[in-house]
């Protein structure tokens, strides 16, 4: 392994080679749809407005009639009951915000403006056409494309699919996502302690990552450290999963099983190590499905608990996302380092960093001690920033990319 250590970059990419195309689409109904990807540009079939509104409550006119200072209230337009008739000259139709515009109708007097009596309104000011009008189609023409293929959904796209008539979102289907846990060691919460225990706390950030990412988790067990427990649940998790994330034993120790169950279940190796701390030992391949199928993505992540973490916002969400159809591009910014940053001669760093906003864009402040089983510098970490590899501690102020953890528009 340590001789063909891939970059980041590389490794991102022989994971993004294998997903040619995002999962099936499916319908979702809308109240379902939050943090879904569209599957297909969403197209208005109707203008929104759908008709000329009035944006006030008060009274629809004739602007030409307004010089006159007193006009006929003639019926009512309210929202969803729109009036019986249209306007004839010397006539007003009481209004209200939203409500259908009458025909003959081209401004509204705001209710504060006149004064009512005996069956008339009486004003002092003459108005323009359009004014306090609302026109159909002012926000969407039918025809339009108000979302593309991509696109998340979040509150505002809901809100638009919503507001053009979309009772189902075409979405691609969620990844399912199949996750293990190897290791003699570990100890679901609640379990007693034993000499020797370590909680199996990557039961519980991956799954949340993945359903962070868009995914449906369908498996998540504990294996022991033995080649025939690993094989039996790596066989389950191919037959249940979209992708596959197994957590420790992709190291080289006598009690390190995955590599080995890989190649017995045909899962063929894409990449086994990548310059990177935390996160070295990484393993990724794609299980040989039959013909037309497609095969699972299997991630070998390390064990210790911010490796698995980093290495799956590296490396298993852009798979998630591709999958789901969706760009990673808004996952990814830059910012300049607060404070010297101690490199590695040899390998990047993903460095756990709160970001703030300073005059001349993010700035990044490490969160604590950056060893990989220091899960509680992830506590408050808003992104990792790549610290490249090189001779010297990158200074403050140096430029670095970082992977924002909780990015907009996800589930
Ligand atoms: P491994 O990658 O299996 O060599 O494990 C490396 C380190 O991570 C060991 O200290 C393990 O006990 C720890 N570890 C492995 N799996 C988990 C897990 N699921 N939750 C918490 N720690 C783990
Ligand atoms: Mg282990």
């Amino acid at each position: 392994m340590a001789d063909e250590l891939l970059s980041v970059d590389e490794a991102r990419e022989r994971v993004l080679a294998e997903v040619a195309s995002p999962l099936s689409a499916e319908g979702v109904p809308l109240a379902a749809a939050r943090g879904r990807v569209l599957a297909a540009d969403a197209v208005s079939p109707e203008d929104v407005p759908g008709f000329d509104n009035s944006a006030m409550d008060g009274f629809a006119v004739r602007s030409a009639d307004t010089a006159a200072g007193r006009l006929r209230v003639a019926g009512e337009s309210r929202a969803g009951a729109p009036a019986a008739r249209g306007l004839e000259t010397g006539e007003a139709i009481r209004v209200s915000t939203g409500a259908v515009m009458p025909a003959g109708a081209d401004a509204v007097l705001r209710i504060e403006e006149v004064a009512e009596r005996d069956g008339g309104i009486e004003f002092d000011t003459a108005v323009e056409a359009g004014r306090d009008v609302r026109g159909r189609g002012d926000d969407i023409r039918a025809g339009d494309t108000v979302l593309r293929a991509g696109a998340a959904l979040g509150a505002a796209e809901l809100g638009v699919l919503a507001s053009i008539g979309t009772a189902e979102a075409t979405c691609a289907r969620r990844a399912r996502v199949a996750t293990l846990f190897t290791g003699d060691e570990l100890l679901a919460p609640g379990e007693p302690m034993v000499p020797g225990g370590v909680r199996n706390s990557n039961a519980y950030t991956v799954p949340a990552l993945a359903a962070g990412a868009g995914a449906e988790v369908v498996l998540r067990e504990r294996v022991a450290d033995s080649l025939e427990a690993t094989r039996d649940a790596l066989g389950l998790a191919l037959a249940a999963g979209d992708v596959v994330v197994v957590c420790g034993g992709v190291s080289v120790g006598p009690h390190d099983h995955v590599k080995a169950a890989t190649a017995e279940l045909a899962v063929a190796e894409r990449f086994w190590g990548v310059a990177l701390r935390p996160g070295r030992p990484t393993w990724f391949g794609v299980h040989e499905g039959g013909p037309g199928q497609r095969g699972a993505l299997v991630f070998g992540l390390p064990g210790n608990p911010v490796s698995a973490f980093v290495t799956f916002v590296l490396f298993v969400r852009p798979a998630l996302r591709a999958l789901a159809g969706a760009p990673s591009e808004g996952e990814r910014t830059s910012a300049t380092l607060t404070a010297p940053v101690p490199r590695l001669p040899a390998r990047d760093q993903m460095v756990r960093c709160r970001l703030e906003l300073g005059e001349a864009g993010w700035r990044a402040t490490p969160t604590g001690p950056q060893g990989s089983h220091v899960l509680t510098s992830m506590l408050g970490a808003d992104a990792l920033a790549l610290v490249e590899a090189g001779p010297e501690p990158a200074p403050a102020g140096s430029a670095v990319r970082v992977e924002l953890l909780r990015a907009a528009g996800w589930a």
